[in-house]
């Protein structure tokens, strides 16, 4: 499970409408990519996805039940941060369990959970050492790891690359890829980089101003791109 939807939602900041209304579903399983300019509300729609931001109107639902007003701890929705976002003091496994301590869940349960998902990420040999103790693309895979431990109902990530060099970030995008492979769960992925949208996206939403451009498959939006905006972006030939 994990289809999302947005009906009608708006985002203000004081008086400054950042997202006026939009209309988008998410199908459960699909790997969709929110891809634009910097500034253009990327951020936001994500955060009002997990429920980071309140709507300014509109509703959000999550596999058909309304969560505008639900918390972001009760959506079943896991936001994936940068690699930065560590706990430098806790080591890996401490790192990946603190949702599910939080959660005041089981400690057997938590030990299962974290291993099964150091095991997806490679991470089993790395579970005692801090997270300074790791190469750049091992702590994002322990980022990638404490969403996991949740066993979410859609994984959402905003720029989790940005700051990976262009070496590492090559080799993570088809992490990333690979996950969604193996755990068929929703995943919305946010990014300014084309590529990165047109190499990762079964559906790519492009962003302008707040506004939805077009919603399509990578060729889709390559082949038929509805306007010279989405066309100078995705760099399609029109
Ligand atoms: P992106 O992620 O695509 O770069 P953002 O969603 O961060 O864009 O920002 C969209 C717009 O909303 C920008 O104009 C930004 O300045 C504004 N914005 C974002 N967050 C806030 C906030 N907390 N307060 C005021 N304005 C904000
Ligand atoms: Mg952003």
């Amino acid at each position: 499970m994990g289809q999302i939807q947005l009906n009608q939602v708006t985002k203000s900041f004081g008086d400054v409408q950042v997202i006026p209304p939009l209309d988008l579903t998410i199908e459960d399983g699909e790997f969709t990519v929110f891809v634009g300019p910097s500034g253009c509300g990327k951020s936001t729609l994500l955060r009002l996805i997990a429920g980071l931001e309140d709507v300014s109107s509109g509703m959000i639902s999550i596999d058909g039940a309304d969560q505008t007003m639900t918390p972001p701890a009760k959506r079943g929705l896991a936001m994936v941060f940068q690699s930065y976002a560590l706990y430098p003091h806790m080591s890996v496994r401490k790192n990946i369990a603190f949702p599910l301590r939080m959660a005041k869940m089981d400690q057997a349960e938590i030990d299962r959970r974290v291993e099964g998902a150091a095991s997806v990420l490679n991470l089993a040999d790395y579970l005692d050492r801090r997270p300074g103790q790791l190469s750049g693309g091992q702590r994002q895979r322990v980022a990638i790891g404490r969403a996991i431990v949740r066993e979410p109902a859609a994984f959402l990530f905003d720029e989790p690359l940005s700051n990976l060099d262009a070496a590492l970030r090559v080799g993570m995008r088809l992490e990333i890829s690979e996950l969604h492979k193996r755990l068929t769960t929703t995943m919305i992925y946010v990014t300014h980089d084309q590529v990165e949208a047109m190499t990762m996206a079964d559906k790519i939403v492009v962003l302008h101003a707040g506004v939805i451009e077009q919603v399509g498959s990578p060729l889709e939006l390559y082949r038929n791109p509805r306007n010279t905006f989405v066309a100078g972006f995705i760099g399609s030939p029109k």
